[in-house]
């Protein structure tokens, strides 16, 4: 009697310790974020990432474990805790050995666009499950789900495949639209959304001197070089919110917004320049609008907050190089010619090659088979006439990966990380430090170098312990110290761990 008593009081006492659950939890990505612009904007924030740093817990050594350090692949890995090798999303795009053309993360042409025309996307070729997945799954489907960028990919792939609904915009039509997957017809409160046309008023308007084209084409995908097209993906994130009303139940929610206009401004002026710091300001006031509406709606102390970014950004070459720091460009036609001319010498004529970009190189394989060559060799043979190109760090093979023979470091860590051994190249190539594939302006990321995986992780809310963390994590982490705290199964393909650092006991 007496024993079954304390058992009582001692359940009471574990039960009254535990955080409640949030209502909300608030996943925030910033595209193309460095860790860095945390810190040189530092003094001229204010608003929601003055918030996030003075109130939350902040990881200064959080970063990505595998390579390419691209969009797909670090919105598949926030919430999953996944790498590539597992999630399957290996890139942006990459060649689909069965289908036999190039496909995109979220490509699915069994959908349709809802609110504009055309094929839609889904989550279906990420292969592992999202916190929103799993706690569909143990809340028996109640919990509500959403995902919110500028970006089909940045939308669907941290929001996941029993999502309620991921929304992007369409710079066809200025919507923001969904899919087939999720809906018959696009949710009444989106044409709502919609119908006043709220992309339309940024026609002619002038930002640091670039003025928006008059054009509806030409706008539509101009105002996302700008912070307009954050603020239209707030003022969306808002009115999912309210509409959807998000964390205003017994269950949790889970809201994911993707701030894409970031990466585009990045991609475009490069990370030293003075539009990506305004964008950064601008994300900074956005934020806090975010939180406010966040605080009214769902009440502070209700919610969580996890943001992070999906990569970094290498400096544009020609500034880098001006400041006697290295770095440069690599053509890519000059990889595929290389790999063209030593398989036709060594094979004899042949479309040798079934694509090549980026860091990849996807051979024919087809071909290679009804020539019964052997493919490890021909790996190999593609391998070395990219290896002899300038600027080349390390080549990689399928075959190579598969055995596990690659140099033990943490680079190899990195690219066996990011290797799906279905998706995967045929031959992986990464370049030295600094140095880009790409003949075009502006600056890019895919490196595992720390420009381009270095990035911010900051919890903030109830059950967490502020301050600042200085062990590095990986960004995988946050989906285990999230499932944790949900009371939820981890996410099936995570490899992080639980931050209990930051956990209040
Ligand atoms: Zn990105």
């Amino acid at each position: 009697m007496r024993k079954a008593l304390l058992c009582m009081l001692a359940v009471a006492c574990l039960a009254g310790a535990a955080p409640k659950k949030p209502k909300l939890v608030l996943a925030i990505v910033v595209d193309q974020f460095r860790y860095d612009y945390l810190i040189r904007f530092r003094s001229e924030y204010h608003g929601g990432l003055a918030r996030l740093l003075s109130q939350g817990a902040v990881f200064t050594n959080a970063g990505f474990i595998h390579v390419p350090a691209i969009t797909a692949v670090g919105h598949s890995t926030v919430l999953t805790g996944a790498t590539p090798s597992t999630s399957g999303i290996v890139g942006n795009e990459w060649f689909d050995r069965d289908e036999g053309v190039r496909v995109s993360s979220v490509s699915d042409a069994r959908t349709q666009l809802l609110g504009g025309s055309g094929t839609g996307s889904s989550p279906n070729r990420l292969l592992v499950s999202t916190i929103g997945d799993e706690l569909k799954m143990a809340g028996g489907g109640k919990p509500r789900v959403i995902g919110v960028s500028l970006k089909d990919r940045a939308a669907i792939l941290p929001s996941g495949h029993m999502a309620d609904g991921a929304f992007w915009f369409d710079t066809k039509t200025g919507n923001f639209v969904s899919s087939s997957y999720y809906y018959k017809e696009l949710p009444a409160w989106v044409e709502e959304f919609n119908a006043p046309r709220p992309a339309d008023k940024y026609r002619g308007v002038t930002w640091l001197g670039h003025k928006m084209p008059e054009d509806n084409a030409r706008l539509f995908e101009e105002l996302e070089v700008t912070p307009f097209g954050n603020e239209l993906t707030e003022a969306f994130a808002e009115r999912a919110l309210a509409s959807e009303q998000l964390g205003t139940r017994e269950f949790t929610d889970l809201l994911t917004v993707s701030f894409s206009s970031n990466d585009y401004v990045g991609h475009r002026y490069g990370p030293d320049s003075p539009e990506v710091r305004e964008t950064a300001l601008a994300t900074d006031r956005l934020l806090e609008k975010l939180f406010q509406a966040v605080d009214r709606r769902v009440g502070a102390g209700n919610y969580l907050v996890v943001f992070t970014a999906d990569h970094g950004v290498a400096p544009v070459p020609e500034v880098n190089v001006a400041r006697k720091m290295p770095g440069g460009r690599v053509d890519p036609a000059a990889i595929r010619a290389a790999v063209e001319l030593a398989l036709v010498k060594k094979y004899g004529a042949g479309e040798w090659v079934a694509g090549a970009w980026d860091l990849a190189v996807y051979l024919n394989q087809g071909l290679i088979a009804r020539l019964k060559l052997d493919l490890a060799e021909v790996e190999r043979e593609a391998a070395r006439a990219i290896q002899v190109l300038p600027h080349i760090s390390r080549v990689y093979t399928l075959e190579e990966m598969k055995r596990g023979w690659v140099v033990r470091d943490p680079v190899s860590q990195k690219v066996a990380n990011g290797y799906h051994l279905r998706r995967g190249p045929d031959v992986e190539l990464i370049l030295d430090p600094y140095w880009m594939v790409g003949t075009g302006k502006g600056t890019g990321h895919a490196a595992p170098y720390s420009y381009d995986t270095h990035v911010p992780v900051i919890f903030l809310g109830a059950g967490i312990r502020p301050g600042l963390y200085h062990a590095p994590i990986a960004v995988n982490d946050i989906a285990p110290t999230l499932a944790t705290m949900l009371e939820i199964e981890t996410p099936s393909g995570s490899v992080g761990r639980v931050l209990t650092e930051i956990l209040v006991d």
